[in-house]
């Protein structure tokens, strides 16, 4: 008997239970296809980092004892896509059985339950053994509630966990949530901590990618390749982010600045969604930090909130809408998006920044990602369908599961608001109280109206204006509406105008 089983490019645990022993009979297979580089257009380092961290992967198992089957892009005998592949190998080793652990994307989900329907062979998916919860758990815990308050679920989580909670099953602290504590701007000290991340160099990887024809976009840099390759070289990215980043981590967790793009957040999501971590790992690494003292518990609270809370949050609404959730536009917004999104070049100094980073290192975070580059969209009314297909193909830990309910949902509220409670929007005024872009911006974050106005500030109150009989009602736009009626009927459409010259020339801006 001979069993094959499939490992996808995001399914790099080495201590998934399929590994625990050696067994001649099972062939284990990983391939790099077209099939997979080309339903969106990825950031170079995306492709690199997966492909490279593929082949470390497999030559880790081949060296622990395991048989493996890689297929790379320019193998003469890959076909680029999974089902074909699949049928070829398990005609040519003559499998008796076929498994695969369960995809994270509904897209691959569907392809791999439907190549399973009609396979000859005995086959199953097993647990990819990654998450806390089940693909449906949120919903079944959210039940028929309309709004799904993330808060709600993070709380059950910590209790059922017991992370961060005292021995008679108290949040540890007294509070739950210590948000309030987290949201200060950065002065310029603690420093950043250093990047320790290793160096590979990934040209020849890089010129085997060219020849094959993939398209990308963004900057390689195959040369001084920084993501991590497999487990070792992301435990020890978490042992530096605890000790140099965690304590700060909540401190400055919303702040943003034009001097430095990692600040105090880990970079550990490439790890994480490519399973080389475990969260229960990183959770408890927190934790244990927290108890001895070495990093506050705001900041420790703050970090853990964002993987047992978001990110299995999230998770659980992507599968329970999938797959309508991926073609919501609750606005209907439709505008493409400008052209600056793929060079950087706009002279509002806080979008270049964030997508200039983006572009050069495949990485923004959490705050430049939601109130940087998601705001100007939403607020400009660019195409929801257009902005997650840049977000998914852009950012190196993008797996549609996580990036769609983020970009679609929480930053686009492209679903009516199931996921955020208001639209994450603002005017200058945040953006200036959170960071250093301003000052040195050529646009007067100060005025709403004028060549040299802001553009946030005309597209923000005309949004709100705009969309007045959607959101009016709801009680966290109370303040948003009340300050809108107060405003001149010749003040609105100056600023109605502004915005429609702002949206007429978004690529000149
Ligand atoms: P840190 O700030 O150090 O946070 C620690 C970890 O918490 C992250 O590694 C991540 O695993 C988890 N996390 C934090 N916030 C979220 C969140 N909102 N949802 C899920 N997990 C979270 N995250 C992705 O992993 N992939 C994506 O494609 C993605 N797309 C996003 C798109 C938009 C529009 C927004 C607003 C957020 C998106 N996020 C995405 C969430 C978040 O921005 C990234 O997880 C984070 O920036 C990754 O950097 P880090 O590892 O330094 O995170
Ligand atoms: Fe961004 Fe406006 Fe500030 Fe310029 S003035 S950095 S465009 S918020």
């Amino acid at each position: 008997m001979t069993m094959l089983r499939l490992i996808l490019g995001d399914q790099l645990n080495p201590e998934h239970s399929w590994f625990s022993g050696c067994d001649s009979n099972v062939v284990y297979v990983l391939m790099e296809v077209r099939q997979e580089t080309d339903y969106v257009l990825h950031h170079a380092q995306k492709i690199l980092a997966i492909f490279a961290a593929m082949r470390d992967f497999a030559r880790h198992l081949t060296a622990s004892g395991h048989r493996v089957h890689y297929l790379a892009i320019d193998d003469p005998a890959n076909r680029q896509s999974l089902p074909v592949n699949l049928d070829k190998l398990i005609a040519g080793y003559h499998a008796t059985v076929f498994e695969y652990q369960a995809p994270d994307e509904w897209r691959l989900d569907s392809q791999l339950a439907n190549y399973l329907g009609q396979l000859g062979i005995p086959g199953r998916m097993v647990d990819s053994e990654h998450f806390y919860t089940r693909r449906d758990e949120a919903a079944s815990f959210f039940d028929d509630r309309g709004q799904w308050l993330m808060e709600h679920f993070y709380r059950q989580m910590r209790s059922r966990h017991g992370v961060l909670m005292t021995a008679s099953g108290k949040p540890l602290g007294g509070q739950w949530n210590f948000d309030q504590d987290n949201r200060k701007p950065w002065p310029g000290l603690p420093r950043e901590p250093a990047d320790i991340r290793c160096e590979h160099d990934h040209s020849a990887l890089w010129e085997c990618i060219q020849q094959a024809g993939i398209a990308s976009f963004g900057e390689p840099s195959a040369a001084r390749f920084r993501w991590p390759l497999n487990r070792a070289e992301a435990l020890q990215q978490l042992d530096h982010f605890i000790d140099e980043g965690l304590p700060h981590f909540g401190d400055f967790q919303d702040a943003l600045t034009y001097r430095a793009w990692r600040l105090f957040h880990s970079l550990l999501s490439f790890a994480l969604n490519t399973k080389m971590l475990n969260p229960r790992e990183v959770v408890g690494r927190a934790e244990e930090a927290c108890r001895a003292g070495a990093a506050p518990l705001p900041a420790a609270e703050g970090f853990i909130r964002q993987i047992i809370g978001w990110r299995e949050y999230v998770r659980g609404v992507y599968w329970a809408r999938m797959p309508a959730f991926a073609t919501q536009n609750w606005f209907g917004h439709q505008r493409p998006l400008p052209s600056w999104f793929w060079t950087g070049e706009t002279r509002m100094r806080c979008v270049a920044h964030a997508i200039g980073q983006s572009l050069e290192h495949a990485y923004a975070h959490h705050i430049q990602r939601l109130m940087i580059i998601g705001n100007f969209a939403l607020l400009a009314g660019l195409d929801p369908k257009a902005v997650h297909l840049w977000y998914l193909g852009v950012y190196i830990d993008a797996f549609e599961w996580v990036e769609l309910p983020n970009t679609l949902g929480m930053s686009q509220f492209a679903d009516g608001g199931r996921l955020a409670t208001k639209p994450y929007v603002s005017s200058a005024a945040y953006i200036d109280r959170m960071s250093d872009y301003c000052k040195g911006c050529e646009y007067d974050r100060k005025a709403r109206v004028g060549e040299q106005a802001c553009p946030f500030n005309a597209l923000y109150w005309d949004f709100f204006s705009r969309h007045g009989e959607r959101l009016s009602a709801n009680p966290r736009l109370g303040m948003v509406y009340r300050q809108l009626a107060g405003m001149s009927p010749a003040d609105l459409l100056a600023v109605r105008e502004r915005a429609d010259a702002v949206r007429a020339g978004l690529d000149a801006l």
